[in-house]
């Protein structure tokens, strides 16, 4: 029996048009949990998957050709988001992966971990210490293997890879590696940070719940071949042969259909939709929906469970009202500060130039390495409180506590937010270095006036956004608000930032930046409207949206789904609170989680 089907008679063949476990979406979270599941050769498994099967797509092995993908029918959702009232009503493209192996295909694969204080977080939101960090822990080495750093790395640069063995794994999945090719000018900005930041240490190790500090991070590159290592690659090709595991691709889930018996709802069936044709398969045990943060709360709202009045408004019938779905959509927002080089520092502008983009292509198809094995792995994270004046910080904070609350969680997600930024520990503020400019203009390529740009990202933002559907046609895209900068709370936290940076600009910087480009330079980010209007005017998303179908409001700490049997929800759109850094590495961690609680509860049932 081939794992990966064609058509629907290869998937149904053997299991009778039923599997044990049905699951919707077979992205990061999705294919983790088919991986683990079908450990037991007893158990069979179905995966549903809207996208393609791109594993040996070069645009998503080679790590630095991930930007060739956004807003590509072919491998990305092309969600857009509606305007931003907090920027100037501008809409935003929402990148989404569409494929096997979903955003984790698609991404930038940078490989970064929350703080001890997210997950902990986490736990009191949920109410289950399961989730804190001391017991998620477990799960983050379980999904990794950190590969031995390159032999080419020279000293200096090694000082910033910190990295203790205990805190990472040695045999999960998926790998990670720091960069082996570096821009020359990297540990000098990453020095230049660290020393006007005023860090006495480097941090112990960014992967072990307390990553403040600026380092070089890991990314989920395979370095003995120089290819993305992810969820399709890790967790679905290594078991292509086994029997009881079945995937379809192009089939896009619909729905969810609901038994309904004596005042309780089960999901018995999915209903998809594979060429014109629709289909029906049976889940003997569960559902799992891996949809991802924008289309799980979208296939719960189609099949009727949901907000009685977004449902109603959509010509869909409720079955169960579960007002929490959709809500709670938060993202790291973000924005930027960018400067030409002085002559002669190179960045990934150099891609530009035809001829250096054929040596990079070259040296990667020859020896597996160069410039294209590399991502933007310099970064860092600073407590907000570090940034600000003490009469700063409280003005922030009664922005925060003159909000009405709408629900207790929303009530108790604040304090945490007020705590965090009071904490010294917390890395409230994330810097990310993209040593590429927009400028791509062959004038400024051929003068090498290159570029660097700066990404500041608010960790735990205040704002909250939603995901509703407006229609009851599955092919129809959600309503994405992603409340960007609606909140001055936010503007706040990210213009402490644009300050930190500018102030390194003007001073370990100065002999290596050449002009400020964004904020342009007139604008004078010490006044206060200054900074305001231009965080207004240019933010963006790092493509890191959670929290949709969150735990505690929309499922429980087990991820089932509230006042459904049957029903679990696994992925990003659990996450109750925003994580400070990128989410992937919590996804793999919360879809091995998931897998153990589903194998303990089949066993309990
Ligand atoms: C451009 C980009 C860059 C990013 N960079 C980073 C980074 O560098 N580091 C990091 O940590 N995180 C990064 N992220 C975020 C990270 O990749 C995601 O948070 C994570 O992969 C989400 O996993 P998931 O399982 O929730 O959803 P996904 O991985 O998106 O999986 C959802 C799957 O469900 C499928 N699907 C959706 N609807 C249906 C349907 N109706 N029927 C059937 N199948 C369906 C999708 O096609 C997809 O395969 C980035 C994301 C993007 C888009």
């Amino acid at each position: 029996m081939a794992v990966l089907c064609e058509n629907v008679e290869q998937f149904s063949a053997g299991v009778n048009g039923a599997f044990d476990y049905v699951i919707c979406g077979g992205g990061t979270a999705g294919l983790v949990v088919a991986a683990r599941l079908t450990e037991d050769p007893d158990v069979t498994v179905g995966v549903l998957e809207a996208g393609q099967n791109r594993m040996d797509d070069p645009l998503v092995n080679t790590p630095a050709a991930a930007m060739q993908m956004l807003s590509h029918p072919d491998y990305d959702w092309m969600v857009e988001s509606i305007p931003q009232k907090g920027n100037l009503n501008r809409t935003h493209a929402v990148p989404r992966g569409r494929m096997l192996g979903g955003s984790s295909a698609q991404n930038w694969t940078l490989y970064t971990r929350g703080s001890d204080s997210d997950f902990d977080n986490w736990a009191a939101l949920v109410g289950d210490r399961s989730w804190s960090a001391d017991n998620f822990r477990a799960y983050f080495l379980k999904h990794q293997t950190l590969e031995p750093i390159g032999t080419s790395i020279s000293e200096e640069d090694k000082e910033f890879m910190p990295f203790q063995r205990e805190f990472h794994g040695k045999e999960g999945p998926i790998h990670t590696s720091f960069d082996n090719w570096h821009l020359p000018f990297g540990t000098e900005f990453l020095r230049a940070y660290h020393n006007t930041a005023r860090r006495e240490v480097m941090p112990l190790d960014p992967w072990s719940g307390d990553h403040l500090g600026f380092y070089s991070t890991l990314a989920t590159v395979n370095s003995s071949t120089g290819t993305r290592s992810y969820a399709a690659s890790a967790y679905l090709q290594p078991n292509l042969d086994r029997p009881n595991l079945k995937v379809l691709t192009k089939a896009t889930v619909s729905k969810i259909i609901l038994d309904q018996k004596g005042g309780t709802s089960t999901a018995r069936a999915v209903e998809f939709l594979h060429g014109s044709k629709q289909h029906v398969v049976q889940a003997n045990k569960e559902v799992i929906l891996s949809c991802g943060v924008v289309q799980s709360p979208q296939s719960l709202e189609l099949s009727g469970i949901g907000d009685s009045n977004v449902l109603r408004q959509a010509d869909v019938s409720c079955l169960v009202n579960l007002p929490a779905v959709g809500e709670n959509l938060q993202d790291h927002p973000g924005t930027v500060i960018s400067w030409t080089l002085s002559p002669n520092t190179k960045t990934m502008d150099q891609l530009a130039d035809p001829a250096a983009l054929v040596a990079a292509q070259e040296e990667y198809m020859s020896a597996h390495s160069g410039i294209l094995t590399s991502v933007t792995s310099s970064m860092g994270f600073l407590p907000s409180r570090e940034l600000v004046s003490e009469t700063e910080l409280q003005h922030t904070i009664d922005i925060i506590r003159s909000l009405p609350n709408k629900t207790p969680f929303q009530a108790q997600q604040r304090e945490q937010i007020i705590n965090l930024l009071r904490s010294p520990k917390h890395a409230s503020v994330h810097f990310v270095m993209c040593p590429a400019t927009l400028n791509l203009s062959e004038e400024a390529v051929k003068d090498q006036k290159m570029s660097s740009v700066l990404r500041i990202r608010v960790s735990n933002s205040v704002g909250r956004g939603s995901v509703h559907i407006q229609s009851a046609d599955p092919l129809v895209q959600p309503t994405y608000d992603q409340a960007f900068f609606e909140n001055e709370a936010d503007v706040a936290v990210a213009t402490a930032g644009l300050r930190f940076l500018d102030r390194v600009a003007n001073g370990e910087l100065k002999d290596k930046i050449k002009a400020r480009i964004y904020p342009p330079p007139e604008v004078n980010l010490h006044d206060d409207k200054q900074a305001n209007d231009y965080i207004h005017s240019l933010c963006i998303s790092e493509y890191h949206p959670v929290g949709t179908c969150a735990m505690s409001q929309v499922v429980d700490g087990r991820l089932r789904v509230k006042g459904v049997s049957g029903l679990r929800v696994v992925d990003a759109s659990v996450f109750p609170n925003h994580v400070s850094g990128n989410p992937m590495s919590a996804v793999y961690a919360l879809a091995e989680k998931a897998s153990d609680m589903i194998k303990e509860d089949s066993k309990v049932n």
